[in-house]
């Protein structure tokens, strides 16, 4: 089975501090020092024959798709004929929620996965997302839950500096109006030009890391009051890896179970590596999708010992290579500290699993769903 993400569009109705608003601030650029072989060319809109794609997915009947942007709700005719006409049973969208509503429900509520994106409190969230953000997606979330959607719900936190990720993190899962279970986070770490205006290495030694290590430890003290296991994604996958004494290429799944198809139907290996030709992988009027080839960069990841719990963490990174020399070790920190975190509680949640208190089977979740997993 494949994932693929399907962009439907560069435009987006919000300009987020670490989206468009940075560009807008001029904050980034291309500054690498490499050439990806960007298509500047490439459509801002899905340009291509959908009969091309319906073909293309129709030779893997299990494939997932996911709509993605720009923000996709701004295309929602397009998003009912996909749904009314691609031959895949399993559909997941990445929003940021302030649309959610514009979709009727028996659309909506075929998503298997939802992922809104939300940074913790309304303060945050209106301060990177803009003015009433908040409000207005909490408000698409009622709806959507009144009206029916009984599939994953996965508020997805974009985390930096003025982030307290345990507070962030507790402020959605005991949200008053909808209590989510499903949480993932990424941090705001692609520093393209912007590394000399960020105090990033310093936040993560004084708040993020410490801030892990205290939300782990809640974490499995809500298995042994007998909550159960919370769904946050970066805490999850890695301890059902660690359960089963496995190790795990890219956690997001990108170039290897993950895929995305951009706005011409080229096929790139991340939704993030938009027009970088170098990586393509083909093109959906040729490709087949059980055979696509798998993509990878030679990094310095190889000769990590962290490497089976990291999988690499970003492919994106790992071609852009965007940081400075403190802040990779900063970046790679945080993995260091994630595993140790996760490693020190192995012992606590086998107690929980031995004592009937929770089942491995809790664990287990849809890899490759939009969760990049390693923050
Ligand atoms: S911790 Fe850093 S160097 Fe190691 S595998 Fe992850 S990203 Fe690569
Ligand atoms: S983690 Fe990196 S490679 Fe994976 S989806 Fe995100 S940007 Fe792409």
């Amino acid at each position: 089975m494949v994932f693929f993400h399907l962009i439907l569009t560069d435009d987006c109705n919000l300009c987020c501090s670490y989206c468009r608003g940075r560009v807008l601030a001029g904050e980034v650029a291309w500054t690498f020092g490499m050439d990806p072989g960007i298509d500047w060319d490439l459509p801002s809109d899905l340009s291509f024959d959908l009969q091309d794609l319906y073909s293309f997915l129709s030779k893997d009947p299990s494939a997932c798709l996911t709509f993605y942007g720009g923000e996709p709700l701004l295309r929602v005719p397009l998003i009912r004929e996909i749904m009314d006409g691609a031959p895949v049973e399993r559909f997941m969208i990445q929003t940021n929620g302030v649309l959610l509503s514009r979709l009727p429900a028996p659309y909506r509520n075929r998503f298997e996965t939802i992922l809104v994106s939300l940074d913790g409190t309304e303060d945050l969230t209106d301060r990177h997302r803009g003015q009433g953000t908040y409000r207005r997606v909490m408000e698409n979330v009622r709806q959507l839950v009144r009206g029916g959607f009984s599939g994953e719900l996965i508020a997805r936190m974009t985390v930096g500096e003025d982030t307290d990720i345990n507070e962030a993190v507790w402020a959605l899962a005991e949200n008053p109006c909808y209590s989510f279970r499903s949480i993932h986070w990424q941090l705001d770490a692609d520093f393209a030009g912007n590394a000399g205006m960020r105090t990033f290495s310093k936040w993560t030694r004084e708040s993020y890391n410490p801030g892990i290590r205290s939300l782990v430890r809640d974490w499995v003290a809500c298995m042994e009051s007998g909550e159960g296991v919370r769904r946050w994604y970066p805490f999850l996958q890695p301890m059902q890896d660690l359960l089963e004494g496995r190790s795990s290429p890219l956690r997001c799944g990108s170039g290897h179970a993950n895929y995305t198809v951009m706005t011409d139907g080229h096929i790139g290996p991340c939704p993030v590596m938009v027009g970088m030709r170098d990586y393509y992988v083909g093109h959906i009027a040729t490709a087949e999708p059980l055979g696509l080839p798998r993509v990878s960069v030679d990094s310095g990841c190889s000769k990590c010992s962290l490497l089976g719990f990291c999988g690499g963490r970003c492919l994106y990174a790992q071609v852009t290579r965007p940081w400075p020399g403190t802040m990779k070790k900063a970046i790679c920190q945080t993995v260091q500290n994630l595993h140790d975190c996760l490693v020190e509680a192995l012992p606590r949640v086998k107690e929980c699993i031995r004592k009937g208190l929770i089942e491995e089977g809790d664990f287990s979740h849809t890899r490759y769903n939009g969760c990049e997993i390693i923050p």
